[in-house]
């Protein structure tokens, strides 16, 4: 499952680490002249644009390619408890 990154981003320095790393990855996607990862599970849209995803400091390639896993910890709690009610079905009242 997907979800929009937010929070702090990173320097120059690391978007163009991250960048050289995408590029030369056999996961990334072109799609009208722009680049996706084709790993993570986004929809081709605007926030998952490489050159807007990879500014966000809590980004992780779903490879592990740079800054570790996307995981449960990873996950804003709202969307862990929407993950969990997924795989438990709806309250019971
Ligand atoms: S985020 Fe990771 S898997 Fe996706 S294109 Fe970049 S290096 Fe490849």
């Amino acid at each position: 499952m997907g979800y929009t990154v937010t929070g702090p981003k990173v320097d120059d320095a690391e978007f163009q680490r991250r960048w050289d790393i995408c590029m030369a990855c056999e996961k990334r996607r072109e799609h009208e002249g722009k680049f996706y990862c084709g790993a993570c599970g986004c929809p081709k849209w605007g926030p998952a644009e490489l050159t807007r995803k990879l500014r966000w400091q809590r980004l992780r390639c779903p490879l592990k390619k740079f800054g570790g896993r996307v995981d449960e910890h990873d996950m804003p709690q709202r969307l862990r408890e929407q993950e969990k009610a997924e795989k438990t079905g709806p309250l019971k009242k």
